[in-house]
């Protein structure tokens, strides 16, 4: 997968695929989608990645808050996989 142009969005993407969420990589305007952990059932809308928003922090806060929000989001363990 292509990294995202923003070091401030490429750390929350980073939270996000740590938290379970799977990536998806679109062309256009967005830079892609994110889909939390409760997979079918999981949050919908699924959650947009701009490429180039105006102000990357505020995206970014965004996209940790989606993770906050997610009621489907699953305890890690240290255990194996
Ligand atoms: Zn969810």
């Amino acid at each position: 997968m292509s990294r995202h142009p923003n070091k401030e969005i490429r750390a929350a993407i980073e939270e996000m695929i740590q938290a379970g969420w799977r990536i998806e990589k679109r062309e256009g305007h967005s830079w892609g989608c994110a889909f939390c952990p409760g997979g079918r059932a999981g949050c919908r809308p699924p959650t947009s990645i701009w490429s180039t928003p105006r102000v990357p922090e505020h995206h970014a806060r965004q996209l940790r808050r989606a993770i906050e929000h997610c009621p489907h989001r699953v305890l890690r363990t240290s255990e194996g996989e």
